[in-house]
């Protein structure tokens, strides 16, 4: 049944005038509750795929729109579900608000794991409320939300409380108590009623909202800016430009550039715009999609040629191309801005009272941002004193045409200034990686295991797969300690004299449904991330550790590849998909290497936990066979690499550290990765296999296939690669990546080992990276893996911690299914998804290194500066008009040594080796560096050796970081018998050192504040930092032999 009505808006029309538009309303019975405790037949009518209402909430909760408005940071917590936000809420945020308020809305409502909803208030029957003729809008909005309230409570007959939230204290009164289990409540006691207990520092953030809503300005986020249309005609014909902000870290108020965005993926998206100081910034903040006007080329400037502090170009996302020429380059200023990209900030007050106080007038205070590249931030709290030597987090709310600062607002604490965890946690909210335990609602969707009550595959399942638990000797080699093993091999001579390989990888989509609760935080996730110390799971342990690792003596579903391939590895046939496997050995690498190298005694059988109770001849037999399949897998993976080589495959430097486990988990010794052939065997089957899959999805899905490419690389991007070979007398050949894997072999000083690891390392730095892409966006051309030389690829072997992998599951299994039955991601859908992957493939990666080099600095915290561990050898790589850029082989770190200093001096080393300061100048040249001082001239080459000194470069506001200072011009005189071995050592000891202490602190800490179940908990979900040691950290300096 429908009803109609008018319904008056007053919008403001372009010109910033209020206009009335009367509105026609059709209300009907039917509108639906989106509750999952719904009696009727509301949910018939929901979309798939939307949101809904969860039924094991304790309450549902209603803001009205004042309390939406001002609070939405609140409803955006995780811990708080089941949020109805009515039509009336949302109009008033749409149309009173701002444009990114109501995206943020748009977007707690999209994510599923909130269980939040739109109820359209206004167009049911029996839940809308006419405003009254003379009623303040304030007034109607409050009754508005109450009718909204009721309806919800005895639609659902009473079954779930509803509470209400608003501010208006009369109305709490008179509505407060009228119904039992519908309640209506101030905002400050819901959150202290309900959450303040689970949701650490919520009073807080309500405070510091509360304190802004108050000196609430309007949405200024456009102001002062010329209008959209005006932008978009101004870019259309190319007057204008659009890109993303990039502020130079390390030299954050004077230097930005614009990262053109491509209009299409394929089009070369011209040079980066030089955006000089915070005028023609015009408060855009690094990360914001703007608009620039480019000036006039006589007011073009050059970007800095000297390093400065933070001097990090090696790090971070700053240009990777390291122009060294001081050529003028496009400069422009920004006129508009088409999306702030603003995020949560880390941020600290200043260590310095005075200097911290801001401007107290207003009651508002400044706050240094962890990130250099953000400007300082005006809050107004009145917890400074608490907060004084803490990290915290801030959001920006408005910067104002006529302010020097943005104002934002405190959201909560991390903890002190220097506890681990405190900046651990400073890591993670700074690359964007939230990583909470899993929710009991998604672990509910997974099968459980427990002694009681064991999981068991069903007959159903079994007869609709492949069995290979009888037909095939499957096996699987890891890392020693290895708990999630997802993949496991198989290699089997054919009675026609063929050979057959099989790589068998976990069935994590069997267990994980498109878009269920754990597909949808995998999704989000999309990476397990690896910190220095510790691990965060992309899926509840139950899956990775379990039931989707594959160990031997236990069935378990997999996805197969089988190969069938002729005596000279040509594939013959191919077979994909879903088997039932039991592997039979659980082996780790160097015992398959001895095993090969033909050592079979009491010691290999007694690491092999599957032979312990056999003997005499049975034994025999079986660990014949054994080694045959290895022998035979070593075999098929050199015919294949020999293949993948002759076509060009880079060998890239890679410096891996493992870490071994005592049967307590603790470290018991951190080895220095030793490389293996049987490394390379199994990472050459990986690589077959997403070889394989790839080619598969992208021939049966042409538009929708999730593939991964690796770009050529740019050939000014090896600018500085060559002019070291050339030092050296070697020459670097890049036309294409077989010649240059060729040059770089030839790349060796018999004397000097390090420099064909810094040459490789170097021409990794100058690769672009590998990268997802959907196959509908991009030419079949440009399909083709650089690095691993082939010309199509994709990730299938790790599905249990690379939510990609997943995916690519999924559409191959859907490619050689009869009947489609799934629906699979459009072009558009893949495309957005495979960005997304890469984003948090990289913060994953960025916080990776960010972690490793905090325990860097905690390692050299307090080594005072005569001890030996801090003077060390490095070997120069890149040479700046001031300085010079080095590799220190024995701790992997890169970093700058400054030769001149900002008021004009320059360092001599004299005939006794003391570096002195002294009035001088430096001059660059393309191979090295001259300084001419008053006590002499001395020249710096590429590659040349020199001795540094290490020390802590403390920080209060960013980052510490590692400060290098010239000690001699001549290599570190230190017997040079293995440099690599110490150098990994080395790494490998200061890990060890720092969190042992790391760890006692984190008890000490447990055991006051978070008490026994919460361990248990962690424990229970597979996240505690126990298990961080779990598998093994890498130090990588080069993603790309591990692009498996
Ligand atoms: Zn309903």
């Amino acid at each position: 049944m429908l009803e109609k009505s008018n319904r008056h808006l007053r919008l403001k029309n372009v010109h910033g005038k209020n206009v009335c538009v009367v509105r026609e309303v059709y209300r009907r019975e039917d509108i639906p509750c989106l509750s999952k405790l719904c009696l009727g037949q509301c949910n018939e009518q929901c979309p798939e795929g939307s949101s809904l209402l969860p039924e094991n909430v304790t309450h549902y909760v209603i803001p009205d729109p004042q309390t939406a408005r001002e609070y939405l940071e609140i409803f955006e917590n995780p811990h708080i579900q089941g949020i109805i936000f009515t039509q009336t809420a949302v109009q008033s945020i749409q149309h009173g608000g701002s444009r990114r308020l109501y995206n943020r809305l748009k977007a707690v409502v999209k994510d599923r794991r909130k269980g939040s909803v739109i109820f359209h208030n206004e167009f049911q029957t029996y839940a809308h409320c006419e405003r009254e003729p003379g009623e303040k809008q304030a007034q109607w909005h409050v009754r508005a939300t109450y009718k909204a309230a009721e309806w919800y409570f005895n639609h659902l007959a009473a079954s779930i409380p509803v509470v209400m939230v608003t501010d208006e204290d009369q109305f709490v009164y008179d509505f407060g108590h009228k119904t039992r289990n519908l309640f209506v409540v101030k905002l400050r006691d819901y959150l202290d009623g309900f959450w303040s207990e689970i949701i650490p520092g919520i009073t807080d953030l309500f405070t510091s909202l509360q304190e802004v809503s108050v000196h609430k300005t309007k949405d200024t986020d456009y102001v002062g800016y010329l209008p959209l249309e005006i932008l978009s005609k101004g870019i259309k014909c190319g007057k204008y430009q659009q890109g993303f902000l990039q502020v130079n870290k390390s030299n954050a108020s004077q230097e930005a550039f614009i990262r053109r965005t491509k209009v299409d993926l394929t089009e070369d998206s011209g040079s980066d715009i030089l955006i000089p100081g915070m005028a023609a910034r015009n408060r855009a903040i690094h990360g914001d999609l703007v608009v620039v006007e480019i000036l006039p080329k006589s007011q073009w400037q050059s970007r800095s040629n000297t390093i400065s502090n933070p001097a990090s170009e090696e790090k971070g996302d700053g240009d990777k191309a390291v122009s060294d020429r001081a050529d003028t380059m496009p400069t422009g200023k920004i006129v508009g801005i088409l999306q702030r990209n603003w995020r949560e900030y880390v941020a600290c007050f200043s260590q310095d009272e005075e200097t911290g106080r801001g401007d107290k007038k207003a009651g508002k205070l400044l706050v240094i941002p962890w990130d250099y590249r953000i400007p300082k931030i005006r809050i107004s709290t009145r917890q400074v004193d608490a907060l004084r030597d803490h990290r915290i987090i801030v959001r920006i709310d408005s910067w104002e045409p006529d302010s020097t600062y943005p104002n934002g607002h405190f959201v909560r604490s991390l903890g002190k200034i220097g506890d681990l965890e405190a900046e651990v946690a400073a890591i993670l909210v700074e690359n964007d990686l939230r990583v909470p335990p899993f929710s009991e609602a998604q672990l509910n969707e997974l099968p459980q295991d427990t002694t009681q009550n064991p999981w068991k595959m069903s007959e159903e399942e079994v007869s609709s797969r492949r069995d290979l638990r009888d037909s095939h000797l499957i096996f699987s080699i890891d890392p020693k300690g290895c708990e999630d093993v997802d993949d496991t091999l198989s290699v089997k001579r054919l009675d026609n004299g063929n050979l057959e390989l099989g790589v068998h990888i976990a069935d994590v989509t069997h267990f994980v449904a498109p878009n269920s609760l754990t597909d949808i935080e995998a999704q989000s996730r999309s990476t397990t991330v690896y910190l220095a110390d510790r691990r965060y799971d992309m899926l509840p342990g139950v899956l990775s550790a379990n039931l989707c690792s594959l160990v031997s003596g236990v069935d378990r579903y997999a996805v197969s590849v089988i190969w069938e391939l002729s005596p000279s590895y040509e594939v013959v046939d191919v077979w994909y998909g879903r088997t039932v496997i039991r592997s039979q050995y659980k082996l780790f690498y160097e015992l398959a290497q001895a095993m090969h190298e033909g050592i079979i005694d009491a010691e290999i059988v007694r690491n092999i936990p599957e032979l312990h109770d056999l003997w005499g001849e049975e034994l025999e037999i079986r660990l014949q066979g054994l080694r045959e399949a290895i022998d035979e897998l070593m075999a098929v993976a050199r015919g294949l690499k020999a293949r993948r080589v002759k076509s060009g495959a880079l060998e890239l430097e890679s410096v891996e550290v493992q870490v071994q486990l005592s049967e307590t988990k603790s470290i018991e010794n951190l080895n220095p990765k030793q490389h293996l052939e049987i490394h390379d065997t199994i990472a050459e089957c990986m690589i077959f296999a997403n070889h394989w899959v790839a080619k598969k999805i992208a021939e049966m899905f042409p538009n929708q296939a999730l593939l991964r490419h690796h770009p050529l690389p740019k050939d000014e991007q090896f600018g500085n690669l060559r002019s070291c070979a050339s030092s050296r007398g070697f020459n670097i050949e890049t036309s294409s990546n077989k010649q240059l894997a060729e040059s770089l072999d030839r790349c060796v000083d018999a004397n000097d080992p390090v420099v064909n690891k810094l040459l490789r390392s170097l021409a990794t730095q100058a690769m672009s990276n590998a990268a997802y892409f959907c196959t509908g966006c991009l030419p079949r051309d440009q399909f083709f893996h650089y690095g691993l030389a082939l010309d199509a690829y994709t990730h299938f072997t790790s599905p249990i911690r690379r939510y990609a992998d997943v995916i690519v599951h999924r559409q191959l299994l859907e490619a050689v299914k009869k009947d489609r039955t799934i629906s699979l991601p459009t072009c558009t859908q893949l495309e957005d998804l495979s960005q997304h992957i890469n984003k948090k493939h990289r913060s994953s990666q960025y916080a990776q290194r960010e972690s490793q080099e905090l325990f860097q600095c905690l390692y050299f915290r307090g080594r005072g500066t005569e001890d030996e561990n801090c003077i060390v050898d490095a070997v120069i790589f890149q040479l700046r008009t001031n300085g010079l850029f080095v590799f220190v082989p024995r701790y992997g770190i890169k970093g700058p040594v400054y030769l001149k200093s900002k008021d004009g001096q320059v360092l001599y080393v004299t005939a006794t080796d003391e570096a002195e300061w002294t009035s001088g100048d430096v001059t660059k040249h393309d191979t090295y560096c001259v300084v001419d001082s008053t006590l002499g001239q001395q020249k710096y080459c590429l590659l040349q050796h020199i001795t540094v000194k290490l020390s802590l470069q403390d920080s209060w506001a960013h980052a510490s970081s590692l400060r290098l200072e010239l000690l001699s011009n001549k290599p570190h005189k230190k017997p040079l018998t293995d440099m690599e071995d110490v150098a990994k050592q080395q790494k490998a000891s200061i890990i060890q050192e720092v969190s042992s202490e790391a760890v006692e602190k984190r008890l000490q800490l447990e055991s006051y504040d978070l008490g026994e179940n919460f361990l248990q908990l962690k424990h229970k979900y597979g996240q505690s930092e126990d298990s961080m040691y779990h598998l093994f950290t890498s130090f990588k300096q080069t993603a790309l032999n591990c692009d498996t």
